[in-house]
């Protein structure tokens, strides 16, 4: 027997539970400049330029660090310094993409709705229109805050028809939602290995159009964020620039192999379509109320209300699932106080069917009574 302790199971969306195949290619280590790792390297390039459908017409660039490095990275680099980005914001992962641009210096304006509301294309139009100083779009596919679709193909073709550039933070989406960049006009798609793809964190990458890459040298603010030099480097030599995260890039070789396995995005969105159903349905079941309504909701992470029976602590509510082998994530809203569980990660039914159990005992456990479970 092991004194191993279980792993928990992750209910968060990235980290989140990977399979023991993806955990184990990490079990070795690789020359960076050795043919094996450029050719992995290479072929993963390819593979995550083909799940968007961008072979001919973008380029993959990988880079290191969270998420947040690429897209601070596609920023800086596609936008140039006179050039002005609107970013839409209906969530924190917007607000972090008004920040970055506070923080390089590029001129911005925001376009925000509610947490649990959609961008309206015909109100993106007239806001483009009305500022023709604004040269590139930035917007969020699946806003994690909430779990939230935005009508992504609506604000491409809006972007695209007022003759502006479009940036996609995809993160949490790639992999899962459709996302077809021969119809769908985007210069960069922004994403990383640790979300719908099931690899582990710590490398994120982006999907540039070749002109608009091509267009770029010279505009990032930073040296380590620089697309552009990653990507002519790349080109150059088969190689990264500074160390790569070799181990993880194993990992996100195998994870694309089982993504491929499952019948690629549509496979993996039928399952996490499945465990968003269960969930959504069971906590409904438990007296829960969830932050979206279902036309809205993605398959990605659901939010849910805070009971409003004062017995309820999130805190202690965490513990008392944790303990029972569920890690859930606390709420992101500004406004609702809420907590969020998330349906993607090398999860099934039994898993959500585990989940459920696991929140129902410790809804009991605090004493949190049945029907004070909604929002007071
Ligand atoms: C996860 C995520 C990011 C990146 O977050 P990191 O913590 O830097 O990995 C960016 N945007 C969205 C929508 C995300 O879900």
């Amino acid at each position: 027997m092991s004194d191993k302790p279980k792993e928990p199971t992750l209910l968060t969306p990235g980290p989140l539970t990977t399979s023991a195949s993806v955990k184990s290619a990490m079990l070795r280590d690789w020359g960076s400049r050795d043919a094996a790792f450029t050719s992995m390297d290479a072929s993963i390039r390819q593979r995550l330029l083909a799940i968007a459908d961008a072979e001919q017409s973008h380029v993959c660039v990988p880079l290191q660090g969270s998420g947040t490095f690429a897209v601070e990275a596609a920023l800086g680099t596609l936008v140039p310094p006179d050039g002005k980005v609107l970013v839409l914001v209906n969530g924190a992962y917007g607000t972090r993409m008004v920040k970055i641009c506070a923080a390089i210096g590029r001129a911005h304006a925001v376009y925000e709705t509610e947490e649990d509301e959609p961008h309206d294309p015909a109100e993106l139009g007239r806001r483009l229109a009305g500022d023709p100083a604004i040269t590139h779009v930035a917007a969020i596919h699946c806003e994690t805050t909430s779990g939230i679709l935005n009508p992504i193909e609506a604000i491409a073709e809006c972007t695209s028809e007022a003759g502006r550039a479009l940036i996609i933070d995809a993160m949490s989406a790639f992999g899962a939602l459709p996302l077809d960049l021969r119809a769908l006009p985007a210069d960069a798609v922004v994403a990383s290995a640790n979300k719908c793809l099931e690899g582990a964190p710590g490398v994120g990458f982006a999907i540039v159009r070749r002109a608009a890459i091509e267009g770029a040298a010279g505009n990032a603010p930073s040296l380590s964020l620089d697309l552009h030099d990653q990507w002519s480097a790349m080109e150059r030599t088969g190689q990264w620039r500074f160390t790569p995260p070799t181990h993880l890039l194993a990992a996100l070789d195998q994870a694309l192999k089982e993504h491929a396995a499952e019948g690629g995005a549509p496979g993996r969105l039928a399952r996490y379509r499945d465990n968003c159903r269960i969930l959504v349905d069971g906590l409904r079941g438990l007296g829960l109320e969830t932050l979206l309504p279902d036309h809205l909701q993605a398959p990605i992470i659901v939010t849910v209300h805070n009971p409003g029976d004062p017995a309820f602590d999130f805190r202690r509510f965490y513990d008392a699932v944790a303990t029972r082998g569920f890690l859930i994530y606390p709420g992101k809203l500004t406004k609702a106080p809420s907590f969020r569980v998330g349906c993607i990660g090398r999860l099934g039914a039994p898993e959500m069917r585990g989940a459920l159990k696991a929140i129902e005992a410790a809804l009991d456990e605090l004493g949190v009574a049945r029907r004070g479970r909604k929002t007071g």
